[in-house]
């Protein structure tokens, strides 16, 4: 029997992408992926899902106490890709050549940069 784990997770959001927020509490956000947990499923995204976390002061780091605001990651199936057409849109697959690209299942765009 073939176990899971092996078992590569496509996702297609990638790291730099654009992403809107689709639902949840920060639905309707838009912010650069900064880390994409495929195993998980889930994304971090810039100034989406902002938690405050309590900072302990630490001059050696020259770090000032106090609360500081992060981001906390979000599951992938709330956020979409941004097409620069048709706003957040479902990613396909296309062939171009020899590679493969992801493709805007609207207009068809390349949304590969
Ligand atoms: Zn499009």
């Amino acid at each position: 029997m073939q176990t899971a784990s092996t078992e590569h997770k496509r996702t297609d959001i990638r790291r730099n992408d654009t992403v809107k927020v689709i639902t949840g509490r920060d639905k309707g956000k838009e912010g650069r992926v900064l880390r994409v947990f495929p195993d998980d499923g889930k994304v971090l995204v810039e100034h989406v899902m902002l938690v405050k976390k309590h900072v302990r002061p630490n001059p050696q780091r020259n770090v000032k106490g106090g609360i500081a605001e992060q981001e906390s990651r979000i599951s992938l199936s709330n956020v979409q890709l941004l097409c620069p057409t048709c706003g957040p849109v479902r990613v396909g697959r296309e062939k171009r050549g020899d590679r493969k690209v992801r493709v805007c299942k609207k207009c068809g765009t390349t949304l590969d940069k």
